[in-house]
């Protein structure tokens, strides 16, 4: 199994994964943030909605993570496929197995188990499923570098923030 991201910010900045976030950073901004923050181990999976084309899924693959795409089905019945990437074929399985060929849903449960698998801040999570989006202390620019809405006083985003901040402007 290829592993490259998987040991550290060294790696970051060698000169294969550097070519590959340049290019996925062609394709979308987020992408390679998403991509790196995964390599990293900031965020045990990722899931990009987006339709990804062959050559970004070779890339996301070239920098090390393991990527599956996964059928699913909305409201409609039309089935739409979601890529997901990770370090771990574990949470690949895990998410493999609650959501494959499933319909996408909002339901608590699937936003906690969703928040796990993301590597958001319980707190957040479970916060946002009572009431999303309610005002907290970060500045705009603080909550636009994150993937989850921090809940008021958090104690977990300020020290996750610090280490997202660090990988968001290696690519900017
Ligand atoms: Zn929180």
């Amino acid at each position: 199994m290829s592993n490259k991201c998987s040991s550290g910010n060294s790696d970051f900045e060698s000169t294969e994964i550097k070519k590959c976030t340049q290019a996925l950073k062609e394709t979308d901004f987020e992408l390679a943030y998403l991509a790196m923050l995964t390599c990293e181990g900031l965020k045990p999976l990722s899931r990009w909605e987006k339709t990804l084309d062959d050559e970004g899924l070779r890339l996301l693959q070239q920098t090390g993570l393991l990527t599956k795409q996964i059928p699913r089905t909305v409201k409609t019945g039309k089935e739409v496929i979601e890529t997901i990437f990770s370090r771990s074929q574990s949470y690949i399985q895990l998410y493999e197995q609650h959501f494959e060929n499933k319909p996408i849903d909002k339901s608590a449960q699937t936003q906690q188990f969703e928040g796990f698998l993301f590597g958001y801040p319980p707190c957040c999570v479970n916060q946002y499923i009572r009431k999303p989006y309610a005002p907290n202390s970060l500045t705009a620019l603080e909550q636009n570098i994150l993937f989850h809405w921090a809940c008021k006083d958090c104690k977990i985003t300020p020290m996750l923030l610090l280490a997202y901040k660090i990988i968001h402007d290696l690519l900017v």
